[in-house]
C-alpha cells in the first residue's frame, strides 16, 4: 500500500491528564509538549496509517475549556476535513462531554469520525489507561466499511473499552478508569479482543452531505438545579437578570418541581419575558415527562420546554448553539425538543 492509499488520521491534542508528566521537584502533574506523547506511545508507528498532529499551545486543563476553544477545535476539523479520514481529539476528562456535545452541533453535516479520548492516568505512568484509549480511538477513527465509507461518521467519546455517542455522555467517575457513561443511549461499540460495533445505533452515512461550521455560541445561560428548601428571593433575582437568556433547569425525577406558587409565578414571568427554560432531570437515567404528575404539569403550563432524555451537557451546548444562531425565541424552544445531532430521543 502506498503512502497515498493509507487512511490518514489527524490527532488534535488539547491537553489534559493524557499528556502530563510528574514534575520531579514539586510532584505536581504538568503538561509536556506533544512530541513527548509520540515518544511515550511508540506503538503509534505500527499503525498502517498516515498520522499527523496538531497541538494546543499551551495545552490546557479541560477545566479551562471555553466555547472559543471549541470553536478552535471545530475549525481545525473543518479546514482539514478533506485531507483526513478521521479525527482523534485528546482532551481532559473533566469537560470532555461538554466539548463532544458542542462539536456535535458546531459541525453540521459531519460524515467522518471525530473521536474524543483522554485518560485518568498520564500516558507516561506504568498503569496508564491512556495508551489503550488512544490506540483504540485511532483504530475506530480509521475504520471503514468495504465501500470506503466510515464506520462511525459522528462525534464520539471512546473511553475504557466503550465507544459512546459524544452528546449522550457524562463523566460519571472521578477516579475509575471506567469514567464515562452513555446512560440513555446504547454504546456504539465495545472493544474487547475485537471492536464490536453496534451498527444499528450508529448514525447512518449520508452521501453528499456538506460540512458546515457554526462557531458562534452564546453563553448567556445558566444551569440551575432544584433542591428542597429553595428560596424565593434567590430564584427571583436570578430570573430577572436581563443578561440571562436561557436556563437549563434540573428538576426532580421525571421533571418535577415543588408546588410553590411563587416558583410557578417566577418561572411563568421569566418565560413571558422571553427566557428559554429547558427541563432536564437530575436523575442519571430516564426522561422528563412533564404531564405525568401535577408537579410537572405546572411547569409545562409555565412555558417550560421538555429536555426529554438529554444530558445536561447536551442541553447546555445545544442552547448555546441555538442562541448563537440568533433564531427567534419560539424557534429555539421548538428546536430544543427536537433532534439535531442524535442528542435526544424523540418519541412520536
Ligand atoms: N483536570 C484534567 C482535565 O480535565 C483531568 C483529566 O484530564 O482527566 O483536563
Amino acid at each position: 500500500m502506498s503512502q497515498k492509499d493509507k487512511n490518514s488520521i489527524l490527532i488534535i491534542y488539547t491537553g489534559g491528564t493524557i499528556g502530563m508528566i510528574r514534575n520531579s521537584m514539586t510532584g505536581a502533574l504538568e503538561s509536556f509538549d506533544f512530541d513527548h506523547l509520540i515518544r511515550h506511545v511508540p506503538e503509534l508507528r505500527q499503525f498502517n496509517l498516515n498520522i499527523s498532529s496538531r497541538a494546543f499551545n499551551p495545552p490546557i486543563d479541560s477545566s479551562d475549556m471555553t466555547p472559543e476553544f471549541w470553536g478552535r477545535i471545530a475549525e481545525v476539523i473543518y479546514t482539514n476535513y478533506d485531507k483526513f479520514d478521521g479525527f482523534v481529539i485528546l482532551h481532559g476528562t473533566d469537560t470532555m462531554a461538554f466539548t463532544a456535545s458542542a462539536l456535535s452541533f458546531m459541525l453540521e453535516g459531519l460524515m467522518k469520525p471525530v473521536i474524543l479520548t483522554g485518560s485518568q492516568l498520564p500516558i507516561g505512568v506504568l498503569r496508564t489507561d491512556g495508551k489503550e484509549n488512544l490506540l483504540t480511538a485511532i483504530e475506530i477513527a480509521a475504520a471503514k466499511h468495504c465501500d470506503g465509507t466510515p464506520v462511525v461518521p459522528e462525534v464520539c467519546i471512546y473511553f475504557h473499552h466503550k465507544l459512546m455517542r459524544g452528546n449522550r455522555c457524562t463523566k460519571t467517575s472521578a477516579d475509575s478508569f471506567d469514567a464515562f457513561n452513555s446512560n440513555n443511549y446504547p454504546n456504539l461499540a465495545e472493544a474487547g479482543l475485537e471492536i464490536k460495533y453496534n451498527h444499528a445505533m450508529i448514525r447512518p452515512y449520508v452521501h453528499n452531505s456538506v460540512l458546515a461550521l457554526h462557531k458562534k455560541m452564546s453563553s448567556d445561560i445558566i444551569i440551575f438545579s432544584l433542591f428542597p428548601g429553595i428560596q424565593p428571593r434567590i430564584v427571583q433575582n436570578m430570573l430577572t437578570g436581563n443578561e440571562l437568556k436561557g436556563i437549563i433547569f434540573r428538576t426532580f425525577g421525571a421533571g418535577n418541581a415543588p408546588q410553590e406558587q411563587w416558583l410557578v409565578d417566577a418561572l411563568s414571568e421569566a418565560t413571558d419575558r422571553g427566557k428559554i427554560i429547558v427541563n432536564v432531570t437530575q436523575c442519571s437515567t430516564g426522561s422528563v415527562k412533564m404531564n405525568l404528575y401535577e408537579t410537572g404539569l405546572q411547569l409545562l403550563e409555565a412555558g417550560i420546554v421538555s429536555g426529554k432524555d438529554m444530558t445536561v451537557e447536551a442541553a447546555l451546548t445545544k442552547m448555546m448553539y441555538l442562541l448563537g444562531k440568533e433564531l427567534p425565541i419560539e424557534e429555539i424552544r421548538r428546536m430544543m425538543k427536537h433532534n439535531i445531532a442524535g442528542e435526544i430521543t424523540v418519541t412520536k
